[in-house]
């Protein structure tokens, strides 16, 4: 089987996303893993440190290559925004193929000198793991919101530059108008996130990365694909899975008043999640 590198690397050619779903249960791995197979597409399961801290990290790391494994599926795990060093050998140790390392909340000097340890460390556990950066800011929270958090900031091309050059990155994730979360009005209303495309364009010309677009949910469905077309390479969908989730799980339960047995409650969980996945994995893939 292909590596997720050359993956990321085909992708890039073909100028298509590979879609990353975050999950904390094993319904929504399910609804992804069976939505991508459907396709045959490779994807990414994403699990953030909190969602990591609810199923284990042995744990998920077990389920995603028992279905790798079984199935012979180009489907690869990765660890989500992760803060510390502590957290990137924890997940490089339990077998990630991919670290987020999120010290974007800090100065740019701060910044670049604790990715670089962090991918220092990453790769001292496993040479092959590959690592994300990320510049600017687009809030922390997949939840959805009354008004978007404060703080918000673009990543500067020239910044972006220095930051790959100097932490030695394989992946950027920067902030082209990209947010974590939904706000209530994209939920309820058809309030949708714009990105600016011509600010894709220019950070991958100056980092020439793969790129990640992190905080999908709810973006207009043409500012993926000229996102895309401009050098996005994998594309996060959190939040959407989340609503997604709650509504199956309630529709489960309204369907069957008495039942108390899970497997027979959550498979409309499963069916939403699953639709979600699907239609951003042919959106992503111009299917
Ligand atoms: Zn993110």
């Amino acid at each position: 089987m292909k590596s997720l590198l050359e993956y990321l690397k085909e992708a890039d050619q073909k100028k298509v996303a590979i879609g990353h779903f975050n999950i904390s249960e094993i319904a929504a791995l399910k609804a992804v893993f069976e939505s991508a197979r459907k396709l045959e597409l490779p994807v990414l399961i994403g699990v953030s440190e909190g969602e990591r801290e609810f199923i284990g990290v042995a744990q998920v790391a077990a389920w995603v290559s028992s279905l790798r494994n079984e199935y012979n599926y180009p489907i690869f795990l990765n660890a989500d925004h992760t803060h510390s060093l502590e957290k990137v050998k924890e997940a490089a140790e339990a077998g990630f193929d991919e670290i987020i390392f999120d010290n974007s909340n800090l100065t740019l000097d701060e910044n670049i000198k604790n990715t670089k340890e962090a991918v220092r460390l990453a790769k001292s556990i496993n040479p092959n793991v590959i690592m994300e950066g990320e510049t600017g800011f687009i809030g922390t929270s997949s939840e959805v919101m009354e008004k978007a958090p404060e703080g918000l900031q673009l990543t500067d091309p020239e910044d972006a530059k220095r930051f790959v050059q100097e932490t030695g990155v394989e992946v950027l994730a920067p902030a082209v108008g990209n947010m974590h979360g939904l706000l209530k009005s994209m939920v309820t209303g058809d309030a949708k996130k714009h990105l600016q495309i011509d600010l894709i364009r220019r950070i991958k010309e100056e980092t020439g990365r793969y790129m990640t677009l992190h905080g999908g949910s709810g973006t207009a469905d043409e500012d993926f694909v000229a996102a895309i077309q401009a050098g996005m390479t994998i594309v996060h969908v959190s939040t959407e899975l989340r609503v997604a989730w709650r509504k199956g799980l309630e529709k489960g339960l309204q369907e069957h008043p008495d039942e108390v047995a899970p497997y027979k409650i959550l498979p409309s969980a499963v069916s939403m999640i699953g639709t979600v996945v699907e239609n951003r994995l042919k959106l992503f893939n111009s299917i």
